[in-house]
């Protein structure tokens, strides 16, 4: 993996102006290394905590850990009131709100948008830009009514409007935005019935900017024009040559799904030209990918784009905005590189970027500046929501110390015992391989039937003794071997969460997307145990097993051990982007709890409680009437009752239980 590191690409005093995302410490050191010299000397603290989980990377200013271990959320950033996430949790289920639970902080979402807004404003006063800002949040990335009224809301100051990529969410976004001079940019593939309503929103006061994607729009567009005597507001959407990296990496390029190429954009300009339309085209638009990690890349593409403006506005069209579209990075691993986890620039980096090269584009030809627009979703939507999970039960290999190998004991056991014995720092390498080995024949001796499962079973747990003595050896080594990195994963405990992965992290099974995690609560205690996480379907598919590093991935999460009888909370955080509209039903678990939170001067308020799904809901999903699903059990009852197969207290039992589960939560309750 080839990382750029952020200091490479700016100077200092650019990277270091941005409170927002200081250059964390640990930077550049393994953090499980540090984490290791710690353990040996001294009593866990919670800085050890901090680095392993990284919260500094991926959680300023939002979230960090408090004196009692405890994850706080700070909503309004670093200016100050924070809420202790443990006792949040707490307080929320004694108000009845089963886990799965999703926490919105609606200050956190304010903040983004502030945040992004204020880069963009010292940007423009710094490269003295004659034009302004005026950003528009993409619907698609989370639709959800609460938030968008919140979005609209706090986006007022700064004319923030909205962008809409299908016919549905222009119906949203048309009845939403009532912000005066916000932009609503349409997007998407449009019919005649798109365009005529979005033209038709002009007479409310709307600036609708329909934007051209595919060549047919074009004609649609003059026609229902002249139909209904409008001049709509144009642009047109380019494919850029310049082509984003990683996983959305073909959202551009010649071969991109959407967009015009340079001969289409000349066609759409003689055809307008034509019509008599040209001063209604007004923006260029391009998208090249969301998630883009690298600033090279963004700086690439507005180095294209605005050469494509500056010729618009030169062939006469009316060129007013630039739409630099998505693709603003977060930083999930936190560790400022170009990974596709992470990102090698800052907010105000983005900002500065784009407005330097637009400026600078504009006036080599002396073309007036345009109103930039960005498209920004995962940056302003992903780290106002955090899901609450807890842990039911954990299923660990098997390490007891094994007892010594007799005499009259098969040579397969006695050779796994004597391996095990010996095992030191210098010979814990050459000991893996020949436990593996000892334990491969005492597998193929079983199936050929000249083992006993007994046999095999003391074979087993004596590998397992083995590999436990050597990992515990290779965890205090500076440099763990290639052929040992596999052990950690052989020895994760698994831990089962109550969760499914398909609906509530659905990036992380489908495109491999990392999310922080991490429990919110015990971070003054070592966490001793290594796990994965295994969710509620029967999939198994419906887990996870790659967790962020400072360096690539790690196969396991350091986790603590379940105590009797008390609750273990876990925290996926920035998971506010995509993953609400994108999560399934799968086994037919529904939408979790979410619960909007306000943070007021005596603590916090709770503005909203959206129920999760209830049972009769998910059936309802797929067709079932759940009074017809009760009605068939009771006749099946009563026919076993008939046929005396059941006691009359036992059939009550089982409908009562059938009908109560029906209008509950489709997740498990403690
Ligand atoms: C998805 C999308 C966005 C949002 O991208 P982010 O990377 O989430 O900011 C913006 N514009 C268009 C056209 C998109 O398709």
């Amino acid at each position: 993996m080839g990382v750029e590191l952020s200091q490479a690409q700016f100077g200092v005093e650019n990277f270091l102006d941005n409170s927002d995302e200081q250059v964390v410490e640990t930077m550049g050191m393994n953090s499980t290394q540090s984490n290791k010299a710690n353990s040996r000397q001294k009593k866990w603290a919670i800085e050890d905590s901090e680095n392993q989980y990284r919260i500094q990377g991926w959680g300023e200013p939002y979230f960090s850990i408090n004196a009692a271990g405890h994850i706080t959320v700070s909503p309004k950033g670093d200016r100050g009131g924070s809420l202790d996430l443990f006792d949040l949790v707490n307080a929320l289920r004694q108000r009845n709100l089963g886990l799965p639970l999703l926490i919105r902080f609606s200050d956190i979402l304010e903040h983004r948008i502030e945040r992004l807004n204020a880069s963009f404003a010292k940007a423009i006063t710094r490269y003295n830009y004659a034009g302004g800002y005026r950003g528009v949040f993409p619907v698609k990335c989370n639709q959800q009514r609460h938030l968008l009224e919140d979005l609209v809301r706090f986006g007022k100051p700064y004319q923030f409007g909205l962008e809409a990529g299908s016919k549905p969410e222009l119906m949203i976004a048309l009845a939403m935005l009532d912000t005066p001079g916000a932009l609503l940019i349409c997007n998407g593939y449009k019919d005649r019935e798109y365009i005529e309503t979005a033209m038709l929103a002009q007479r409310l006061g709307q600036t609708p900017m329909i934007v051209l994607e595919q060549i047919e729009e074009v004609q649609l567009v003059i026609d229902a024009s002249r139909a209904l005597g409008i001049q709509p507001f144009l642009g047109v959407r380019a494919k850029l040559s310049s082509k984003g990296i990683g996983r959305w990496g073909d959202s551009s390029g010649d071969r991109a799904k959407f967009g015009l190429t340079i001969p289409e954009i000349i066609r759409v300009v003689e055809q307008l030209k034509e019509a008599n339309m040209l001063e209604s085209l007004q923006l260029l638009h391009y998208h090249i990918g969301s998630q883009i990690s690298s600033i090279s890349v963004i700086k690439d593409a507005i180095l294209e784009a605005s050469k494509i403006f500056v010729e618009l506005a030169q062939l006469g069209a009316n060129m007013k905005y630039l739409d630099v579209g998505g693709g603003l990075g977060v930083d999930y691993d936190g560790s400022q590189t170009n990974f596709h986890a992470s990102k090698n620039y800052n907010l105000q980096n983005y900002a500065s970027d784009i407005i330097a090269e637009v400026k600078e584009a504009c006036d080599e030809r002396g073309i007036p500046v345009p109103t930039l627009i960005s498209e920004s979703g995962r940056a302003i939507a992903s780290h106002q929501s955090v899901l609450i999970f807890d842990v039911l039960s954990t299923s660990d290999v098997p390490t007891d110390p094994p007892t010594p190998a007799k005499e009259e004991e098969h040579l397969i056991i006695r050779n796994l015992w004597e391996t095990f014995n010996n095992i030191n720092v210098q010979n814990y390498q050459e000991a893996f391989y020949d436990a593996t080995q000892f334990k491969e024949e005492a597998l193929s001796r079983f199936k050929l039937g000249y083992l006993r499962i007994t046999e095999r079973a003391r074979a087993e747990q004596l590998y397992w003794a083995c590999c436990k003595k050597i990992l515990d050896i290779a965890r205090e080594q500076e440099y763990v071997p290639d052929d040992l990195e596999d052990l950690e994963k052989i020895m994760a405990s698994i831990y089962y969460v109550n969760m499914s992965v398909f609906q509530s992290a659905p990036d992380s099974w489908a495109i491999d997307q990392l999310f922080p995690i991490m429990p919110l609560h015990r971070l003054d205690e070592e966490a001793t145990q290594r796990g994965i996480l295994a969710d509620l379907t029967c999939d198994s598919d419906g887990k996870i097993d790659q967790f962020i590093d400072l360096r690539d991935v790690k196969p396991v999460l350091e986790l603590h051990d379940l105590k009797p009888g008390e609750p273990y909370y876990l925290g996926l955080f920035l998971g506010g982007a995509y993953q609400e509209i994108m999560g399934n039903l799968h086994n037919l678990f529904g939408d979790t709890n979410a619960v909007h939170i306000k943070l007021t001067p005596k603590g916090y308020q709770i503005e909203h409680v959206v129920k999760g799904d209830t049972m009769a809901e998910v059936v309802s999903y797929v067709q079932y009437d759940a009074e017809d699903l009760v009605e068939s059990m009771r006749q099946r009852t009563e026919q076993a009752l008939l046929e005396k197969r059941i006691t009359i207290q036992e059939a009550q039992r089982l409908l009562q239980n059938y009908e109560h589960s029906l209008g509950r939560y489709t997740y498990l309750s403690p």
